[in-house]
């Protein structure tokens, strides 16, 4: 055990150094990015060439800000949030993006959800990526099913689409860092949501049938937050 031990301390240090990176890496992006901007103004440059580049500045972006949460060793400060607030705000913030889709949202929210002790960012983060996936799931539109409710002192939120589903094969890989089956996917939004959901002590459940759809399930423990509550 001493030997696990060790491993894991020296697994944190690579973690911090990663983050570190991944965090220095975001400073030059920025500048990149407002330079490509500022050449975008000019008409006689060629402007295919500077969207793709603004593309690929974002893409890095992403990549980074994701493996940022995979990477540093959380110093999270929970607060006492409403979890049906946290949707409702990832809702408006993807509302746009259904639409264009064709993508119809609709959320079936108990009014006895408690109030819960975590990261409220962090979960934004999660239902964004769940959602996000569900939307990019069904290429010609389709329902996305959300139902939030208490099971046994837990809060449930399920997600269900129609799109495209999973194959067996492929659902051993979702684990797996960058494995991803979209040209702009980075891979890496499940594990940041396993990571901020294991740290709040709960879990997610996916089950999926190819060109059915896909069910995930997130479950967050309430138990603690009553007695924080009380306290
Ligand atoms: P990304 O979205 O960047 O590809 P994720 O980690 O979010 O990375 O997802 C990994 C892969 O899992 C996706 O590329 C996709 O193949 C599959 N996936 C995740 N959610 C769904 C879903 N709701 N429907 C179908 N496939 C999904
Ligand atoms: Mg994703």
């Amino acid at each position: 055990t001493e030997e696990l031990l060790i491993k894991s301390e020296k697994l944190s240090v690579v973690g911090q150094l990663a983050a570190g990176v991944a965090h220095e890496i975001r400073n030059p992006l920025t500048s990149l990015r407002g330079f490509v901007q500022l050449f975008q103004a000019k008409e006689d440059m060629n402007q295919d060439y500077l969207k793709i580049m603004l593309s690929e500045l974002d893409r890095i972006n992403d990549i980074v800000s994701e493996f940022l949460v995979i990477a540093k060793p959380q110093a999270m400060s929970f607060e006492v949030r409403d979890v049906r607030q946290i949707y409702y705000e990832v809702f408006s913030l993807l509302e746009t993006q259904a639409t264009l889709s064709n993508v119809q949202i609709h959320a079936d929210i108990a009014d006895d959800i408690p109030m819960i002790n975590c990261q409220q960012n962090q979960l934004k983060q999660v239902f964004i990526n769940i959602l996000k996936n569900a939307i990019e799931s069904m290429t010609s539109g389709g329902n996305i099913h959300i139902e939030m409710k208490v099971v046994d002192r837990h809060i449930m939120v399920r997600f269900i689409d129609n799109g495209c589903g999973i194959s067996e094969e492929r659902m051993l890989m979702l684990g797996e860092p960058f494995y991803t089956t979209k040209e702009k996917g980075t891979g890496l939004g499940l594990m940041v949501c396993h990571k901020i959901i294991e740290a709040h002590g709960g879990c997610l459940h996916i089950e999926s049938e190819l060109d059915k759809g896909t069910t995930v399930d997130l479950i967050l423990p309430i138990e603690e937050i009553g007695v924080l509550q009380e306290a």
